[in-house]
């Protein structure tokens, strides 16, 4: 180890822009002290320090180090007056853990250090208040015996459940300065028992296990999942810091307060102080949701001068980091100490509106404002509500913690949420009295969360906010009983496995499944995607097949239609059967017949499309999967067929039976019965079933492919059986031509897909051209279109010159695209062999969601360059998943391309992806 590397800095010398190396609090708690707020004097070890720790096979603390910490305890005594491990007045320090992200409540903090007897009563001596002496003291015992010693939890909280039934103690703050002496009596013997060893009293040797202890957290279960789930990579934290921060006191009287605050609201981002405090309390206390803390408003009326400090911290903090702040205080006997400071998480609704009013107060600029929303966030507001107009009675009320609303079976414990809702696929809400960071995986099973108690900052409103899910917390008239797995409410009640729906942007709890419907976009939202459309060079376009999504897809914004799959037209219930006449006819004046009724429906379907769309363009491509799909399965066709061969020849059998009665002087009774049998199944109609399904069959087998994706479809269905394009052609160029007459203006675009040679695009042109003069002179003017073709082949970008003679526009399908080039099966890989892939690094991402830029983004590159250098005007654009995706959108934008076109929700994400591109290209 190099052992001139500096890893302990004071938060007067540290570098605050340096998170990667001092973690996210201790940058920031560096960067408060150097602008001027007060923070409680400490220093900061580094990541870096942590790292090493972590490397050694014996986990030893770097060489040095705890020398540093010592010259560094040294100054924080002459700073504050006090002295470490003194008897008289004694320094008690915070030890607190902090990465280079985020990771809210995964790490471990310890308080109260450097209590011992004799501190303890140097502590009640300097406050005069033994009650406060004790309550300090027996917080330090349990937090250190759990975080740094490893006992559990439950042993304290058995003991001091004893000691407040003895004492008649409804709260922590009913008790006494003896019940709260005997309490840490009986937890230094807790953590005796549990360790085996006394409880340790030296200071230094206190400080030293403790930021081991937090070193060690970084490895811990929590922290590793954490980062699991949120794809935080070493790039991004590396190891945690350690913070050892003076303590200040929340709890020293009616003078002394503790809270959490957000600059602005982060539920709906109003430009208001947001948050919670508790007088007399200790920050743990507020985050732990064990006391319902008291809304922020209060502080005015109780502590008016703290109050107005407050407003001034706060908009310290904002014009400081020109960003929202989430920050916790201490009021220390009428004295204010801002203790940390982050960049708030909010929801995306609070993201977006925050944008617009900083940028309005001149906080940030448009560009800022944009960047620091992640596209894929937009959908969160994209997220259902309640449907308005169903009448139902809640339950329950608590706070509107995260909105959203979601229904699902309750469950009470996370391993349950996790075992119901991720193994089992069912839809959970995760029913708990509060949450705790070890619940974490529940969270993620669940489609929601709701707490009987705690406030809107408390852990499971955050870390659901965070995740977008809607959480109702503090829902008090909810009592939950986690061993019977059931909740009371009033004369109520309900058990594991029963539905029950949230609204988060309410607080109200409902039993039973409630409808939702889809949310509308707030007036800021609209504003941000006009700054973004702005600054965007590519368009965003939408793919849609029904009126119904290209309207709601217009409605998101999109600018036209870049793929319209008319297969999923085909499918529908009435036309299916002439779709199956026209591919078994016989002869091509049958399969004529059956095109003749499918061309009014598909011209209905291509007006609607222009119309909803209109002036924008509409792309539509011309029929792409091979027809057998739309036949019916060869193997129930054999089975209905050796069923219909037993009905005909027992109809026979039943005819012999009816002329036969005769020779049976039968009566007229029987005779008439025997002869309704006969007539209720003709042979002659069982005969002709049989005839078409055997024909049918006879088609099946005929159109059989081993390799369908890579067989008779796309273009290729279009020359072996030119009259289906050939009426799709002429709906489409009826259909504008039918709009242009009614007035309203269309840009229609054909595409043709799977096209991998010059030769196939000049033979569907052929048509496309005849039918074109055709509909022109039947409608007395012509309508002009834009003819194109997919690029999803390989072959199709290595041919890119000579397709773009023929072709006015390019659309990567990078679906296919992405099958062609690894030679994956889209159909298959992705639950056969690709997780593995992913899992063991093999490929980094699944290439069907995000764009391959290595090698299809290298193909890509190559078409389009050699499409403009023979039509420097082609219009290029990706209508593929990797449209919606903002990482691929940005190699789109790189790659020069127009346009990209992604499914209607996704609209927004990509509109603001857009603006990342050209704005971080720029
Ligand atoms: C594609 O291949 O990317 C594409 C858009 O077409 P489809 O998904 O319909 O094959
Ligand atoms: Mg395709």
């Amino acid at each position: 180890m190099d052992t001139t590397t500096k890893h302990v800095f004071a938060f007067e010398e540290g570098n605050g822009k340096n998170k990667h190396l001092l973690g996210g609090k201790g940058a920031n708690l560096c960067e408060m002290t150097q602008i001027g707020l007060n923070v409680p004097p400490g220093f900061v070890i580094s990541t870096a320090a942590c790292l090493d720790y972590l490397a050694t096979p014996d986990h030893a603390l770097p060489a040095g180090i705890m020398d540093d910490v010592h010259a560094q305890m040294r100054a924080l005594e002459q700073k504050t007056g006090k002295g470490f491990g003194d008897s008289e007045n004694p320094l008690l320090v915070s030890v607190r853990s902090g990465s280079a992200m985020s990771m809210p409540g995964m790490m471990d903090t310890i308080l109260n250090l450097g209590l011992n007897e004799q501190t303890l009563q140097g502590v009640i001596r300097a406050t005069g208040d033994a009650r406060f002496g004790y309550d300090a003291y027996r917080r330090f015992i349990q937090l250190f015996g759990k975080v740094a010693l490893g006992v559990h939890d439950e042993a304290f909280d058995k003991e001091f459940a004893a000691i407040k039934e003895a004492a008649h103690a409804k709260q922590d703050v009913d008790l006494s300065a003896t019940d709260l002496k005997e309490t840490a009596e009986r937890f230094l013997k807790v953590v005796q028992d549990a360790t085996g060893r006394p409880f340790p009293s030296d200071p230094y040797e206190q400080l030293e296990i403790a930021i081991k202890a937090v070193f060690n957290s970084w490895g811990g279960k929590r922290a590793v999942d954490y980062r699991k789930q949120f794809h935080i990579t070493p790039e991004m934290a590396n190891g945690t810091a350690v913070n050892v921060v003076t303590m200040v006191f929340g709890n020293r009287g009616d003078d002394s307060a503790t809270g959490v605050a957000f600059t602005r609201n982060p539920a709906s981002g109003e430009n208001k102080l947001y948050g919670e405090y508790l007088v007399n309390a200790q920050g743990e206390d507020v985050v732990a949701g064990i006391r319902t803390p008291k809304p922020i408003d209060r502080l005015k009326v109780e502590m008016p001068e703290m109050a107005k400090q407050l407003d001034e911290l706060r908009d310290k903090l904002e014009s400081h980091y020109h960003e929202v702040q989430d920050f916790e205080f201490t009021i220390e006997q009428g004295q204010l100490y801002c203790l940390q400071t982050r960049n708030g998480k909010m929801n995306t609704v609070a993201m977006v509106r925050t944008s617009i009013e900083m940028e309005q107060e001149g906080l940030i600029n448009k560009q800022q404002a944009l960047l620091r929303i992640a596209p894929d966030s937009l959908e969160q507001m994209l997220f259902p509500r309640l449907d308005p107009t169903v009448k139902a009675d809640a339950v329950a009320q608590g706070l509107p913690a995260s909105p959203g609303a979601a229904s699902g079976i309750a469950v009470f414990d996370a391993d349950r949420a996790e075992q119901l809702g991720h193994e089992q696929g069912l839809k959970v809400i995760l029913v708990r009295e509060e949450t705790k960071p070890e619940d974490i995986h529940g969270f993620f099973a669940a489609e929601g969360i709701l707490t009987s108690r705690g406030g809107k900052t408390s852990h499971a409103a955050v870390v659901a906010r965070g995740m977008g899910k809607p959480c109702v917390a503090g829902a008090e008239g909810i009592s939950v009983d986690v061993d019977r797995r059931e909740a009371r409410v009033g004369l109520t009640s309900f058990k594991e496995g029963d539905v029950i729906t949230l609204d988060g942007t309410t607080g109200k709890v409902y039993l039973g499944a409630i409808p939702t419907v889809e949310p509308d976009f707030t007036p800021e939202l609209n504003t941000l995607l006009g700054w973004a459309d702005a600054v965007a060079r590519l368009k965003v376009l939408a793919n849609a097949d029904t009126p119904d999504d290209a309207r709601r897809a217009r409605s998101y914004g999109a600018v036209g239609i870049g793929l319209a799959r008319t297969e999923r037209m085909f499918n529908d219930v009435e036309r299916l059967p002439i779709v199956i006449e026209m591919i078994v006819a016989e002869t091509p004046e049958k399969r004529q017949e059956a095109l003749d009724r499918l061309l009014p429906l598909q011209r209905k379907d291509f007006r609607e499309l222009f119309e909803v769309m209109s002036p924008n363009p509409v792309t539509i491509r011309l029929l792409d999967p091979p027809i057998h799909e739309f036949l019916p399965d060869e193997h129930v066709l054999e089975r209905e067929l050796s069923e219909l061969r037993v009905l005909a020849q027992n109809a026979r059998g039943v005819t012999v039976l009816a002329g036969a009665m005769g020779l049976l002087h039968a009566s007229d009774a029987l005779r008439h019965e025997v002869d309704t049998a006969r007539r209720h199944i003709d042979p002659a109609v069982v005969e002709e079933v049989i005839a078409k399904k055997e024909a049918m069959l006879r088609k099946v087998r005929a159109l059989y492919e081993t390799n369908p994706m890579l067989g008779h479809r796309g273009v290729r269905l279009g020359i072996t059986f030119p009259e289906i394009y050939q009426m799709q052609v002429r709906a489409i160029l009826e259909a504008a031509a039918e709009c242009a007459k009614a007035g309203i203006q269309v840009k229609p675009q054909i595409k043709v897909p799977q096209v991998c040679t010059a030769a196939e695009l000049r033979k569907v042109k052929t048509f496309v051209d005849a039918i074109h003069a055709e509909v022109a002179e039947r409608y007395g003017k012509p309508v002009s279109f834009k003819f194109g073709t997919m690029i999803e082949v390989v072959r199709a970008c290595l041919r890119a010159e000579s397709l773009a003679e023929e072709a006015e526009f390019f659309s990567f399908g990078t679906n296919d695209l992405t099958q062609a080039t690894f030679s994956f099966s889209r159909e298959d890989a992705e639950n056969k062999f690709l997780p593995l892939y992913n899992q063991s690094g093999i490929l980094q991402d699944n290439p069907f969601d995000v764009l391959d830029v290595k090698g299809v983004g290298k193909l890509m590159k190559l078409a389009v360059d050699w499409g403009r250098s023979v039509k420097p005007d082609l219009h290029v654009g990706i209508c593929g998943e990797h449209g919606g995706h903002p990482a691929s959108i940005a190699f789109c934008h790189e790659a020069g391309l127009d346009y990209v076109s992604c499914s209607g929700p996704r609209v927004p994400v990509a509109r603001l992806a857009a603006a990342h591109a050209a704005l971080q290209g720029q």
